[in-house]
């Protein structure tokens, strides 16, 4: 059962009338100045043919929405596809970062053989999909032996999925992969799956060392391994709430020293939120001149950040992301872990994720451009330079909302939202959890 609030006309060319949508997110809006632009979209043979200011497309064309809330289709940049759902069978009652990285190292060994991930991540690409999202890039935890069981299950379902959610990779490792030669076999695996080559700036062997002296060795490697297949990188960065964690300058200055061509995201960077502001603008000045990105992951750094039994938690755990924007680096906020030792909870739904980014890093008051960090810029630094923007000549892979403005999209779930695909609405039903009971249990 399908519980969207509209059904648009299934003719191949049809008329969306007197909706709106963010300003940010329209190439080629009508002039105006409000956050959202009201708009007719002409739809024709799945893709955008015009877009006009409301009241001009004639009304026989398509429904009057009723200054209804139209998206492009989200982007999700940061994942961990790999990990998704296990929660059933490994969860972690501690909620912390480090006992999180045990209990899923534990189901790693356990469990996850090709048709465990494979189930998993079809199950977490069939609900991303009915959520409107139309990309995803998931790391992959790529230690041997797990990454030759992994990249086949991925490259096989990026195929799968090719045409409804558009799939990328990259690795994650501890940091000390790259003082090995699995180092340079995994720069390998993941050229040859046309990946980002990652890593996490920690040790498998003192993880608990928050700035350590190898890093620059280890990172260097990686990005020689990087440059020479021309891979770009990906590195989960100072994911901590201690502020001894202050790599993100070390590997900005790197890259710009070495002058790295391909592109750099860095996801997390949580301790930079502790530092002095002298320092934060040192860091972002050294991002800023190496044209790093930044992903920020709210809802899990939230979640992990700061946690202690018995003691409520006294910060967000969240990066400086109003200052790196300011600062003009290129910035996202991702969905990360779901349902697994990282983050309980979660349903791969982008517009969950902004929502709560919009709470958590008060993205609001005005919303500005803000929503842009859920799609034009995961779009662009993923390299999907025709993804997340509504554009003539576009596709029309579009989220069709009730809520008439962002404090109704904001203050309600929108589970009744219309996701349209190549013109065309999709089924919104979200997979049943009991699919996973046998793999995961009840
Ligand atoms: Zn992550």
């Amino acid at each position: 059962m399908n519980v969207s609030f509209f059904s648009p006309p299934t003719a191949g060319r049809y008329a969306l009338r007197n909706v709106r949508a963010p300003r940010c997110l329209v190439a080629g809006a009508p002039p105006g100045a409000g956050e959202l632009a009201e708009l007719d979209l002409l739809i024709d043979q799945g893709r955008i043919a015009a877009i006009e200011p409301a009241g001009t497309i004639p009304t026989d064309a398509g429904p009057d929405l009723g200054r209804s809330m139209v998206l492009p289709g989200l982007i999700d940049c940061h994942t961990h596809l790999d990990k998704g759902h296990i929660w059933p069978r490994a969860s972690n009652p501690a909620g912390d970062g480090a006992a999180a990285a045990v209990a899923t190292a534990q189901d790693r060994s356990a469990n996850w053989n090709a048709q465990d991930v494979q189930r998993r991540m079809e199950f977490a690409l069939s609900t991303a999909y009915a959520k409107g999202v139309v990309a995803i890039r998931t790391h992959l935890d790529s230690l041997a032996p797990q990454a030759g069981i992994s990249y086949p299950v991925f490259k096989a379902m990026r195929e799968r999925w090719a045409g409804r959610v558009e799939l990328q990779v990259s690795s994650i490792a501890p940091l000390d992969v790259f003082l090995r030669d699995e180092g340079r076999e995994l720069a390998d695996r993941v050229a040859d799956a046309g990946g980002q080559l990652g890593c996490v700036t920690r040790l498998l062997t003192r993880p608990g060392d928050q700035n350590p002296p190898e890093l620059d060795e280890a990172v260097g490697r990686l990005l020689s391994l990087a440059a020479e297949r021309g891979s770009n990188v990906d590195l989960h960065v100072d994911e901590s709430s201690n502020p001894e964690a202050r790599t993100l300058i070390r590997i900005a200055q790197m890259a710009s020293r070495r002058r790295f061509k391909g592109r750099i995201l860095v996801g997390h960077c949580t301790a930079l939120a502790l530092q002095t502001p002298e320092f934060i603008a040192q860091t972002l000045d050294a991002c800023a001149d190496a044209g790093i990105d930044v992903v920020s992951l709210p809802m899990c750094n939230m979640y992990l950040q700061g946690r202690a039994a018995g003691v409520t938690p006294r910060w967000r755990g969240v990066t400086v992301l109003h200052e790196m924007k300011a600062r003009g680096l290129r910035v996202a906020v991702a969905g990360d872990n779901v349902r697994d030792p990282f983050y309980a909870y979660g349903d791969h739904d982008m517009l969950e994720t902004y929502a709560q980014a919009v709470r958590i890093l008060q993205l609001d008051h005005p919303f500005g451009d803000w929503i842009a960090a859920a799609a034009s810029m995961p779009a662009q630094i993923m390299g999907l330079q025709d993804r997340g923007m509504i554009g003539a000549g576009r596709a029309a892979d579009l989220i069709v909302l009730k809520a008439r403005s962002y404090s109704e999209m904001l203050s309600r779930s929108q589970f009744d939202r219309t996701v349209i695909r190549a013109g065309k609405a999709i089924d919104t039903t979200l997979p049943d959890y009991r699919l996973l009971d046998d793999l995961v249990g009840a």
